[in-house]
Formats: C-alpha cells, structure tokens, sequence
C-alpha cells in the first residue's frame, strides 16, 4: 500500500500526495499565527493579563469557583456551564450578548480561562464578535495546555455533531500555568495524558522526556508537567505554523483519533477523550503494524499501555463490524476507505487509506 503522504516531523512533508488539498507554505501559515506563548508557574502572568483595560473574561462555574480567591476583582465577564453540552451556538450568542452588554468593542480582548470547551467555545465568540476580536487562551486541563488551547482552531458542536461550526482563529497570546493542575480531577489527568502520550509517539523531543518517565506519569510531579507541557506546546505549535489551516502536515495530529472517536461514540461517552484517543493509538498500532518499524512497535505499545494499565479496552466489548462503520463515519475520510495516522518510526509519520 502507498501512503497519502508521509511527514518527518523534523523536515516537514518530506512526500506528500494529499489529494485535493495542499499544505500552506510556512510563511502564509506564520501570518495567520502571530501567537506568542508563555509556560511558567504561578498566577502573576495571568493575574496581570485580567487586570489590563478592555478585556472580557469567559470562564466556565468550576473554574470560577476553584479560582473565586485569584479572581476576586472586578472584571466584565461571562461565567459558561461546564461541559461538552455547553458548546453550542447558544453559548456563543450569549457571550456576545454579555459583551455587547458590557460595551465592549473591537479593541477588546477575549480572555478564554478553562478547559478545551472554554477554549473552544470562547475563541469562536472572539472569532465571531465584530467580525474577529483579538483573544488570550488560558488553558486550565493537562488536554487543553498540550493541545486544545495552542493553534487556534475554535468551534461549537451542532447537535451531537462534534465541531461542526468553528473558525481557525488564533489567539495573541497563549499563557500556561501548570498551577492550574493541582485541582484537575483524576479523570481529566488521564484524559491530558493521553493526547500527550499521542504528542511523544509523534515527536522525539517530547518521546525523550515521556518515555523515559513513563512509570511516574501517574503521580502528576508539576516539575514533571512543566516540563511536558513545554515539549508538547512546542511540538504542536511547530506543526500549527508550518500548516495552520489543516492542509495536511497538521492531520498527524489525529494520531489514535479514527478509532477514538468511533468509540466515544459507540461506547457513548463514558470514559474521557484521552482515554478513548489512548486506546485509539492501541488499536491502530495494532491495524497498521505492517508498517511500523519491528524496534519501534513495542516500545510504543509499552508506552502507551503503562498508561492504561488496569483499565478494560472499550474496543473488546463490541463487534468490531459497528466499531468498523463508525471508523468509516469519520470526517477525514475521502471515500469509502479509512484514514489513519501511521507512526511508521520516531518522528516519521504516514497518513493512509485503508479498507477496513
Ligand atoms: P473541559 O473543558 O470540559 O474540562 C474538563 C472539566 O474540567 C470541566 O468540568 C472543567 O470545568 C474542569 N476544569 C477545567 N480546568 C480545571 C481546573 N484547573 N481545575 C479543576 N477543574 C477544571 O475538557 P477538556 O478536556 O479541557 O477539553 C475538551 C474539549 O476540547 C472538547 O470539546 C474537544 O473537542 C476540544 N478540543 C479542541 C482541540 C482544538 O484544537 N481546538 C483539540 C483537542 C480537543
Ligand atoms: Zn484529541
């Protein structure tokens, strides 16, 4: 089988032959993302950021309430419900509505202080207020820091439908505090480890650190995550100013996704999008092993099962016929054929199209 294109993380698209797309050149993608990016610990940056003039703050409740103490100062804002079911086109309305209210005007800046569903929700507001106002993404879950608040694709569900309305849109500026983590739940560690244990399959830089720790990823040590956050961010910013708009190199990061998503949705939801994303890697591991290097394939399943040790696969308690037809229910997808994301080797990628 000839692969759709093959990516060496180190010098870009090194074969591509993505049909009917094509990859922006560097330069036109740096234009769209002028993001300046901070990694550190502590509130001052942040504290400093919400106290500037003519800013807007979207939070959602868990985040307010955590934080009631850092952010007792006065500040227009919007305070979202927490949760999936909350990105929508309502909330988007409502957070206009809010800053409209609260006279805001082209100049301001939105601030999106939350998870990936604040981020989202609040960067496609931004998107949207005035025809684009410029926004601040900070990011609050391990998931959101290492990748849902960098690269600036915003957007609302439509229905159950996933991301069906957005814009790319990137922030100004992204602000990460791994202080934040020390009041993430348990299940929301799991669901940020699983996008980074995707993030160092992907790239050897974050590997190095990951692979190496790989037995103390558990114990959330936040010298640990800073340093993990600061590899992943790196790596996902590199991808995202190289092909901004999704053009091709940055579908890489759909690694473990075209088995993940098909079980969120065949096993409704129940475990978190990292968890899914990691058992997604597994299982395409598995699919594509023909093409992945004999030294390489073992170290990634251990990497990936240290993870989910102790966990029972979603993947084995169902037909793999209906899981099959979600796979081919998948947006990438072209034609009839599936798409998958192939870490042949470190750092070497192939997207391909198989029947399944
Ligand atoms: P989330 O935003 O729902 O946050 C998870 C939960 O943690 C929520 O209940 C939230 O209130 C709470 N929370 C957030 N920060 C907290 C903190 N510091 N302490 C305590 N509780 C906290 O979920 P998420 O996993 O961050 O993001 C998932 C969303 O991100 C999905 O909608 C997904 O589609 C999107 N996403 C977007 C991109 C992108 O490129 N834009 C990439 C990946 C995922
Ligand atoms: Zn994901």
């Amino acid at each position: 089988m000839r692969p759709t294109a093959v990516y060496n993380v180190f010098g870009g698209n090194i074969f591509g032959r993505m049909k009917n797309t094509k990859t922006k050149t560097k330069s036109k993608a740096a234009n769209e993302v002028n993001t300046r990016i901070f990694v550190e610990s502590g509130f001052g940056r942040v504290i400093n950021e919400l106290k500037k003039s003519n800013v807007f703050l979207v939070v959602d409740h868990n985040v307010y309430k955590c934080y009631s103490n850092e952010l007792n100062f006065d500040i227009p804002k919007f305070v979202m419900k927490a949760g999936e079911s909350n990105k929508t086109l309502q909330t988007v309305g409502d957070i206009i509505t809010a800053m409209l209210e609260h006279k805001c005007n082209r100049k301001t800046r939105l601030i999106a202080l939350g998870g990936g569903v604040v981020g989202d929700t609040a960067g496609f507001a931004a998107a949207s207020f005035m025809r684009g106002t410029e926004w601040v993404s900070i990011p609050t879950t391990l998931l959101s820091q290492v990748d849902s608040g960098v690269g600036g694709k915003t957007g609302v569900n439509i229905g159950n439908r996933k991301n069906m309305a957005g814009a790319f849109w990137a922030p100004k500026k992204v602000i990460v505090s791994c202080d934040f983590l020390g009041t993430l739940p348990e299940r929301e560690w799991l669901s940020g480890i699983g996008e980074v244990v995707k993030t160092a399959i992907l790239d050897p830089a974050v590997w190095e650190l990951v692979y190496k720790n790989r037995l103390l990823l558990d114990r959330h040590d936040p010298r640990l995550y800073e340093r993990i956050v600061k590899a992943c961010i790196d790596f996902k910013d590199k991808i995202t100013k190289r092909d901004f708009r999704e053009g091709g190199l940055r579908m890489i990061l759909n690694l473990g996704h075209t088995v993940g998503h098909a079980l969120e949705s065949v096993d409704g939801y129940r475990l978190s999008h990292g968890e899914y994303v990691a058992w997604g890697i597994l299982h395409e591991l598995r699919i594509n092993e023909e093409l992945i290097e004999p030294s390489f394939l073992p170290q990634a399943r251990e990497l990936v099962g240290s993870v989910l040790c102790g966990r029972s696969d979603p993947y084995s308690k169902y037909d793999k016929l209906v899981v099959a037809k979600y796979m081919r229910s998948d947006k990438k997808n072209t034609g009839s054929k599936v798409t998958f994301v192939v870490p042949t080797d470190l750092g070497l990628t192939e997207v391909v199209e198989k029947n399944i």
